[in-house]
């Protein structure tokens, strides 16, 4: 395993992290869930990303038992705050009430002292964003998290957090944890240039669009049984990504990654860390084999050669935009 610093941060994290939106504590059996999470551990993998709102908490609980037989400074734990957890009007968002009554309540379903990176899911425009940096930085302060970061915030939404931070001498965000993928590009634009000014790091999420970038999904074929995109209650996202003209490119993608002698998912992964901007490209895994698969992306060198090749093909799509 590789690692890199978060940002200008002194935190490093895993090139590849391993996540649990819709696998653990949903749709993956328990014992296969925490063997992914075993395997990854064993495999190198130090950073593990959750969220207060998979499957309301339940996530949070079974990834804190898996990582609770480990020295709590050998694992990075990132989870997050912003969807609702209730339905009264202070159960969501990023209120300093929100903000502190889930941080306790994200600490008692880990079962730790401290979360090392506590991210704001979205950006609430509903709050001021002084009273969520201010909250944040108490939580440093107090002990409770160590660093905190943002997710899927706009280039401008960061600058002015920095603006705040900078004339109230609060703690920086260290992150920020947007989809990045072959078929979504969009923080290349504007977010990967305003966060290397201000240092701040990605921390990417769906890295194989859901499972897309594996070559599992076939143009013209049946959707596979035991996959995302077969599930009803997890399908939701990737349908969008489904279309014959996507489908046909990512295969061409896949016989890049065969001369390679790599597989999809893995120059998938490789792709996103060739930017030095992204820290770590946080995967989703149902399966042991994926995780073994998925972290041997971090020996794979893309060449510009490579690079090229693969934008060729990603020009026969673009303007193609899902739903994530
Ligand atoms: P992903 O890595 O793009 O997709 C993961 C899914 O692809 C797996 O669950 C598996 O699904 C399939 N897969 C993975 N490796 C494979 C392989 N080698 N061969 C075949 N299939 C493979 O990531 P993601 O699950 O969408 O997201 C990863 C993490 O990012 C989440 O767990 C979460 O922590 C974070 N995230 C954050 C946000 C946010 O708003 N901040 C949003 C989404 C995700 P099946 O086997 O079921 O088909």
């Amino acid at each position: 395993m590789k690692y890199r610093n978060v940002g200008r941060s002194g935190l490093r994290v895993s090139e590849v992290g391993l996540g649990s939106w819709l696998t653990y504590g949903t749709a993956t059996e328990r014992d296969t869930a925490i063997e992914c999470i075993d395997t990854a551990y064993r495999l190198g993998v130090n950073f593990f990303d959750t969220a207060n709102a998979y499957n309301r908490g339940e996530a949070e609980k079974l990834v804190g038992e898996a990582l609770r037989k480990y020295p709590r400074s050998s694992y990075v734990l990132a989870t997050k705050v912003y969807f609702p957890m209730g339905d009264g009007p202070n159960d969501r968002g990023l209120s300093r009430k929100h903000i502190m009554e889930q941080c306790d309540a994200s600490l008692k379903r880990l079962g730790v002292d401290y979360i090392d990176l506590y991210q704001c899911h979205r950006f609430d425009a509903s709050t001021s964003l002084e009273e969520t940096l201010f909250a944040l930085d108490d939580l440093v302060r107090q002990g409770k998290i160590l660093y905190a970061g943002v997710s899927e915030w706009s280039a401008a939404q960061i600058s002015q957090a920095k603006a705040i931070e900078d004339k109230r001498n609060l703690r920086p965000i260290i992150s920020n944890q947007p989809i990045y993928n072959m078929l979504v590009r969009y923080i290349e634009k504007d977010v990967i240039p305003t966060s290397e000014q201000f240092g701040v790091g990605q921390v990417v999420f769906s890295p194989l669009a859901q499972g897309i970038l594996t070559g599992k999904y076939q143009p013209g074929s049946a959707i596979p049984e035991d996959s995302r995109a077969a599930n009803d209650n997890t399908n939701h996202w990737i349908r969008s990504y489904l279309r014959d003209d996507v489908l046909t490119s990512v295969k061409k993608l896949e016989h890049i990654a065969r001369e390679l002698d790599a597989n999809l998912s893995q120059l998938a992964i490789a792709w996103t860390l060739r930017q030095s901007n992204v820290a770590s490209a946080i995967i989703g895994a149902s399966r042991v084999s994926q995780v073994e698969e998925n972290v041997k992306a971090v020996d794979l060198e893309l060449t510009p050669d490579v690079l090229s090749e693969i934008d060729t093909v990603l020009q026969e799509i673009d303007g193609f935009v899902p739903i994530w």
